[in-house]
């Protein structure tokens, strides 16, 4: 496979990228040409060849219907599943892995309904023209792999810029989440939306209303969990996506914080997600993300002029985690998503009663209870909740954490010291005397604690034979 467009070491990349993916896609392309079907590599696996970023996916398509790709991968493949082949999907592992293959289709829309209506093509051009995005709409056929590129996505990718294949009016009636999936990638893959589409786009917003919470839910998860989410998240506010699918985040730039020093919450909200995501140590937290860019929502309905011109946002932690609740659970989010994330919320103030350490242990330990597992993300919540441009300030902040981070270890150990028991308990003390309750008891339950507390556990024995001498020692 080559191309032109490419440059030298783009096509290294793209040719070792293939050399990896081709013994199981030309295996599977010989299956299917054999049984005189079409198969081709398409959409996210081709766009992310040319990306240099494959993971274990591929998409393929291909003209047989699902009945008949069941036939033909059914001895081949590791194991099959089918949950999506109402839509024309039969998922595929083998060896390491997961191929989605879908039958060629030319879906659209019922203006008034909520699901695809499923139309299956017989052509892969068709098939490629009713994708969302030009980068998306590329194929490979397999075996042979030829390169298939009928609306210039390759031209696309190098420039980086998200086009419909068609016109974005059409394409946007027949599937509005397209318009979603525009900004995911543009958070994902740090492209931009091309003018005519974002014109489009902005045009019809409004008609996102009839997809599923579950689809919507699906994007913006991805969104969020992407590398660039200001740059995703500003395309929605900014089209008028984002008053239908995520309200609380365009009401947040009509808010002045109690500081006066941000230009708006809205932006002090991107920041905090900016600074939440700087601090992840184990790749994209969804659960931190989404609490940091709904941490403050509560504030546009908590919001009170004080006197001298001040402004309060009294409770809005927990104005906020109600909000975040009934947000979450609308675009149907995970149960365990839902309670994390507006948990992190209710208690993101929690640290600014602490002053500058005159918090009791009482009170260093229910901060610690109440964050239970979230304890971790509470702390990275905390500190990137702090955008004030006053240097001294913000160090004054941080170490304020510091010190409250470091009472916690210290009462965890304090806490665990406090629970170790000697290897031996009073009545094991006893028989290994030969004593009665009494004095003595205490006295060897002493000695073996100390024992304890200097040498670490040494097994029962051990300590059993350690006893005896002690015994001898000390009690004849
Ligand atoms: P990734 O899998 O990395 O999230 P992807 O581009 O593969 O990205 P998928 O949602 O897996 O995205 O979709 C696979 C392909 O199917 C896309 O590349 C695109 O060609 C096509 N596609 C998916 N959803 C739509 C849609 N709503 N309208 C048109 N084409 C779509
Ligand atoms: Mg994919």
């Amino acid at each position: 496979m080559s191309d032109s467009n490419l440059t030298d070491s783009q096509q290294r990349g793209v040719l070792a990228l293939f050399r990896r993916i081709a013994p199981v896609a030309n295996e599977l392309g010989a299956l299917f040409a054999d049984r005189g079907h079409e198969l081709a590599l398409v959409g996210g696996s081709v766009r992310d060849v040319f990306l240099g970023r494959i993971g274990n996916d591929l998409d393929l398509t291909t003209d047989a219907h699902p009945a008949r790709v069941l036939e033909i991968v059914r001895d081949w493949a590791d194991s099959v599943w089918t949950i999506g082949i109402d839509f024309g999907t039969v998922g595929v592992r083998k060896g390491g892995w997961v191929l989605e293959i879908t039958t060629y289709r030319s879906e659209s829309y019922d203006p008034k309904s909520r699901k695809p209506e499923v139309v299956y093509g017989d052509n892969l051009e068709d098939d490629l023209a009713r994708r969302d995005f030009a980068v998306n709409a590329m194929a490979v056929r397999l075996p042979g792999h030829e390169f298939v590129d009928p609306h210039g996505g390759l031209g696309d990718l190098s420039a980086k810029v998200l086009r419909t294949p068609g016109p974005p009016e059409r394409s946007f009636d027949d599937d509005p989440l397209r318009m979603l999936r525009a900004a995911r990638f543009v958070s994902q893959l740090g492209f931009t939306v091309e003018q005519a589409t974002l014109a489009a786009l902005t045009d019809m917003a409004e008609r996102i209303e009839i997809v599923s919470a579950e689809r919507i839910q699906g994007e913006l998860d991805k969104l969020i969990c992407g590398a660039r989410p200001r740059e995703g998240f500003t395309l929605l506010v900014d089209s008028g996506l984002a008053a239908h699918v995520l309200p609380e985040l365009p009401k947040l730039r009509l808010e002045i914080d109690e500081h006066h020093r941000h230009k708006d919450v809205y932006e002090h909200t991107l920041i905090v997600l900016e600074q939440a995501i700087a601090l992840e140590e184990n790749g994209p937290d969804r659960v931190l993300r989404w609490a940091a860019l709904l941490h403050d929502i509560g504030k546009p309905k908590t919001r009170r002029h004080e006197s001298a011109g001040r402004v309060s946002f009294h409770h809005h932690e927990v104005v906020g985690a109600q909000m975040t609740k009934k947000r979450l659970v609308e675009l149907k989010f995970p149960k365990d998503v839902v309670s994390d994330v507006s948990r992190l919320v209710e208690l993101h103030l929690r640290f600014h009663g602490y002053g500058t350490g005159e918090w009791t242990d009482s009170a260093v330990r229910r901060y610690v209870r109440d964050a239970g597992h979230l304890l971790d993300r509470l702390h990275k919540l905390t500190r990137a909740d702090c955008t004030t441009r006053n240097k001294r300030k913000a160090q004054a902040l941080s170490r304020t954490y510091d010190n409250l981070e470091q009472r916690i270890a210290r009462l965890a150990d304090e806490e665990e010291l406090a629970k170790i028991r000697p290897e031996l308990d009073g009545n094991e003390i006893q028989q290994v005397l030969g004593v009665a309750p009494g004095p003595v008891v205490g006295k060897a339950y002493k000695f073996l604690l100390e024992m304890r507390l200097d040498k670490g556990m040494i097994g029962k024995d051990a300590a059993t034979e350690a006893l005896r001498v002690w015994a001898e020692e000390n009690l004849s």
